[in-house]
């Protein structure tokens, strides 16, 4: 039988955290190898403008910038796969990751999974993402297109809470859909929310479609009250929406400790409960989850991934 391959660093992911990390460890002559899994480049490949990275006064397309995160680490040796982890073994040293039915052994491992946000599944959500439609207010609420306009947020939890009051600094009125009639979040963001008089609570109410598809842009929601059943239509210019993300490490689970989310939990820097396996990005990060934070993380998780090589003599 063939022996599997035996590799000093495996990243798993290949958005901010997983390219960030492959270029540092690359540097430190470790060949990281790279498993891209089925969204090469991970979330920022799918928005056009990506305004708040350092060091791109003018903004940058998101694929564009995943491209040259990939090809910066390449250049220092780092290798790609396209592979989705199937399977992982940490139970022992070297660790055994199943990729799309391949063995692979590996000395260390950075976890760089990232998150999926949940989606509300009601028609012209998917049509109109970035048309209107989006999952971030701290990467979209300040584009033109918001500007004093009418703008909705769909959620009742502290991150929806979050989103409105920062779209409060741009949009005319933030209407803050709930699908019962007080919030879930936290008492201390619910009271800073709703005594915000930029935000409009709408209680009661789910979106069930996201207009307009014809016009190939948002302007407006459909709207029931689940507790009488009437239908109505609430104009505006975005929807926002903050239902919650779900870590991608579910093949991780009952080895690497999570929170109850899901999210992994960091112990020492980025390491975490298995010496050797690390995490970065935003399958362990439910805060902040912006491209520089999984980057600034990817780097912190390389540099511990080499010192913990270098203390085993590798
Ligand atoms: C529409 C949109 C716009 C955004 N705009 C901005 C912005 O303007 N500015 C900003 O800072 N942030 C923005 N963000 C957030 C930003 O994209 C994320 O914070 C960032 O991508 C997180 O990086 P990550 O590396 O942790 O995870 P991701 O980018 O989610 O990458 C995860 C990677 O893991 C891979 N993967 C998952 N499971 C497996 C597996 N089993 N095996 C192998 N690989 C696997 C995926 O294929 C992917 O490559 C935006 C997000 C979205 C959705």
């Amino acid at each position: 039988m063939l022996r599997p391959l035996m590799e000093k660093v495996v990243v798993i992911g290949s958005g901010c955290a997983g390219w960030t990390a492959a270029l540092y460890t690359a540097r430190a002559n470790l060949q990281p190898f790279v498993l891209t899994g089925k969204q090469p480049g991970g979330l920022l490949t799918t928005t056009s403008i990506v305004e708040n990275y350092p060091g791109f006064p003018e903004g940058v397309d998101g694929y564009e910038l995943m491209t040259r995160m990939q090809k910066q680490a390449e250049r220092f040796g780092a290798r790609a796969r396209f592979g989705t982890v199937e399977k992982a073994d940490f139970s022992k040293r070297p660790f055994a990751l199943v990729v799309d039915g391949d063995k692979i052994e590996a000395k260390t491992v950075i976890i760089a999974t990232g998150a999926s946000h949940r989606h509300l599944d009601v028609p012209g959500e998917d049509f109109l993402e970035t048309k209107g439609v989006t999952y971030c207010a701290t990467c979209d609420g300040a584009l033109p297109v918001f500007r004093n306009q009418l703008l909705v947020v769909v959620g009742g939890g502290d991150s929806a809470c979050e989103e409105a009051l920062y779209l409060t600094r741009f949009g005319s009125v933030i209407h803050l859909i709930h699908r019962r009639d007080t919030l879930r979040a936290s008492k201390i963001m619910s009271n800073r929310a709703l005594s915000n008089p930029k935000i409009k609570p709408v209680w009661d109410s789910v979106v069930t479609e996201v207009l307009d598809v014809k016009q190939d842009k948002v302007t407006g929601v459909r709207l029931k009250n689940l507790k009488t059943g009437a239908e109505s239509v609430l104009n505006c210019a975005g929807v926002f929406i903050a239902i919650g993300h779900s870590p991608n490490a579910d093949i991780f689970k009952g080895q690497i400790e999570m929170d109850a989310n899901g999210f992994i939990v960091p112990k020492e820097g980025t390491m975490t409960n298995v010496p050797g396996v690390f995490v970065a990005g935003d399958c362990a990060d439910h805060v902040y989850r912006q491209a520089i934070t999984a980057a600034g993380m990817g780097c912190a998780a390389a540099i511990d991934a080499e010192r913990f090589l270098a203390a085993q003599n590798h």
